[in-house]
């Protein structure tokens, strides 16, 4: 038996199903390349989701890391440490924002933005106790804990996890009519993310996220933007609320900002928002450790030299164009996305997503799709020029064998 199928015999025996990867076991990787047990390589468009926007093994995260491994790694929040008041200042000054919470996972950080919110709802806003309301978009992925998943419109991510948390209402994502109807006097946030990713990359039509700013500021509701996948440098900005000039009240951050490293989360904020928050009201043993302020710290240097931004925007140019010329050659029905990010749609009778992942990964290609019918690029920001364009070679001779 193979070393590959060994190892995912052993891994499907002694975990929850609750994935189903490629069948590729993976043991080492550097920027863009994976190399598998077997000693094959392979190019990964996916990134971890975006939390690898800076690639496999990035020198200077790995540096920071090894460097903070050797002082101190932990404290918990019952006392300061000195990696601390830098990561807050330096994210707080990326986001052009005062204050940030730190947290590890995406799914926290939500779950801090919605209690953030609710909290500036009863003790600000003035809204009555217990009543708070937040809107959301349908198609949403905010991540995986109870109360978020009660929210999902995605029965996979959703059914048989009830009862489910009340105060969220669902209005289509796009639609500034539905979402004006949806806010009342209890609603105490609106939250979004600028770019569907899950959702199949989906970006909003021209001039909602203004139109939602504009809303939410006219109606005292707080504008509570989910970058986790978004951010980071992704779209060829740091945030993708940039594109339409819209800056958020609140900031939720992840993935990238851990550099693929460490889970690194937060929510950032300006102090009438963040203030709401008193010792003991909120928090986490892990959250704003040394080493993740370390690492994060290094992540936020690297975006503030705006290098990535450009890189993703320019190879973001690149890769849309070519991915374009292949929307109505009968296998591609839809191309979408921002910046080194994109959504592809497959002609179904050409394979399932699952389908063309495979095949793309027989020829070194790394994928992921989404939703059946759509296979979702998103390379790490460091990837050259030639690798991406190989890569494109193997999507096209994929589809055209198809
Ligand atoms: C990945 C993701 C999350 C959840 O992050 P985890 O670290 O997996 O908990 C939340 N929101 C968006 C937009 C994401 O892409």
């Amino acid at each position: 038996m193979s070393r590959t199928a060994d190892a995912i015999r052993s891994a499907d025996a002694h975990s929850a199903h609750n994935y189903h990867p490629l069948p590729i076991v993976v043991t080492s990787a550097e920027g863009a390349w994976m190399t598998d047990v077997e000693g094959r390589r392979y190019l990964d468009m996916l990134a971890g989701y975006s939390a690898l926007n800076f690639g496999h093994g990035n020198r200077r995260l790995i540096d920071a890391a090894h460097a903070q491994l050797e002082r101190v790694t932990l404290t918990s929040r019952a006392f300061h440490h000195d990696r601390f008041a830098d990561f807050c200042a330096e994210l707080a000054a990326l986001c052009g924002k005062e204050a940030v919470l730190p947290m590890n996972t995406g799914a926290e950080a939500v779950e801090t933005a919605i209690k953030t919110a609710r909290k500036w709802g009863y003790k600000v806003k003035g809204v009555p106790d217990g009543h708070a309301k937040i809107v959301v978009a349908a198609d949403n992925f905010h991540g995986r804990t109870t109360t978020i998943v009660s929210f999902s419109t995605d029965h996979e991510a959703r059914d048989h996890y009830g009862p489910y948390t009340p105060g969220f209402e669902i209005v289509p994502y796009g639609d500034l009519t539905a979402l004006a109807h949806a806010v009342t006097p209890n609603t105490v946030a609106v939250m979004l993310e600028p770019i569907q990713g899950e959702a199949g990359v989906l970006v909003p039509p021209a001039g909602y996220l203004a139109g939602v700013r504009e809303l939410t500021r006219e109606r005292n509701v707080l504008f509570m933007a989910d970058e986790i996948q978004s951010g980071l440098g992704r779209t060829g900005r740091t945030f993708a609320c940039e594109h339409e000039g819209v800056v958020p009240d609140v900031y939720i951050l992840g993935k990238a900002l851990g550099g693929g490293v460490v889970p690194v989360s937060a929510v950032v904020a300006d102090r009438d928002v963040l203030g709401v928050f008193r010792p003991g009201e909120h928090g986490s043993t892990f959250g704003g450790n040394p080493l993740a302020c370390a690492v994060a710290l290094e992540v936020i240097a690297m975006l503030r030299t705006g290098e990535y931004q450009q890189r993703a925007a320019e190879l973001g140019d690149h890769l849309h164009r070519e991915l374009n010329l292949l929307v109505g050659g009968g296998a591609v029905t839809a191309v979408r996305g921002r910046g080194l990010w994109a959504g592809v749609d497959i002609e179904p009778s050409h394979g399932t997503g699952r389908e063309i992942s495979e095949k793309l990964m027989e020829l070194g290609v790394l994928v992921k799709d989404t939703h059946g019918s759509t296979i979702r690029i998103a390379p790490p920001l460091v990837i050259s020029k030639e690798d991406l364009d190989w890569g494109l070679e193997q999507l096209r001779s994929v589809l055209a064998a198809g």
